[in-house]
C-alpha cells in the first residue's frame, strides 16, 4: 500500500502553497507557475527581448479571477508595469512581514492601506485581450529584483 498512500500524501501536498506565502490567485491554489508559450516563459531568468531578463516569476491567473495578498503588509502605491497604456497596464506594490513585491496585471482593489494574508487585492485583468495565446498571469516580482520563487 506504500505507493498509494504516497500518491495521496504528494496530491494532498501539492493542493498547498508549499513557501510562506499564501495562494495569489483563484484556481491555482498552490501558486503554479506559468511554464513556456508563444511569448515566452514564466520562470525568473527567462530570457526576453533585446538580451532582458525576466527579473519575476508569473503565477498562473485565469483573466477575471480573483487575486489574493499572499502575505500581510501594507499597499504602498500603484505600479504600472508599461509606459504605454494598455487593459492590462496596472497593479501595486505590497510590504509588509519582511516582504515587498510588486504585482502586475491585476486591477487592485485598492492603492493605498493595510492589507491582511488571503484577503481579496484584485482581480486578474484580461491579458489575453492583449497577448492571443498566453498563459495568463500575476507577475511578481520582488523590490529588490531578487528571486522570490522560493516563497511561493
Ligand atoms: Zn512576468
Amino acid at each position: 500500500m506504500f505507493p498509494l498512500k504516497l500518491i495521496i500524501f504528494v496530491a494532498l501536498v501539492s493542493i498547498v502553497a508549499a513557501g510562506p506565502w499564501g495562494t495569489i490567485c483563484a484556481g491555482n491554489p498552490s501558486n503554479r507557475v506559468r511554464g513556456c508559450d508563444r511569448h515566452g516563459c514564466g520562470h525568473y531568468g527567462a530570457r526576453r527581448a533585446r538580451g532582458r531578463k525576466h527579473r519575476g516569476v508569473d503565477v498562473i491567473c485565469n483573466d477575471g479571477s480573483t487575486v489574493y495578498a499572499p502575505f500581510s503588509g501594507n499597499i504602498d502605491r500603484r505600479v504600472n508595469p508599461y509606459r504605454r497604456n494598455n487593459a492590462i497596464n496596472n497593479g501595486l506594490q505590497l510590504r509588509g512581514s519582511g516582504f515587498c513585491i510588486q504585482m502586475f496585471y491585476i486591477r487592485p482593489v485598492k492603492y493605498r492601506g493595510w492589507i491582511s494574508k488571503g484577503q481579496k487585492i484584485g482581480v486578474m485583468l484580461p491579458m489575453r485581450r492583449v497577448y492571443p495565446g498566453i498563459t495568463s498571469h500575476v507577475h511578481i516580482q520582488n523590490c529588490d529584483r531578487s528571486n522570490p520563487t522560493h516563497n511561493l
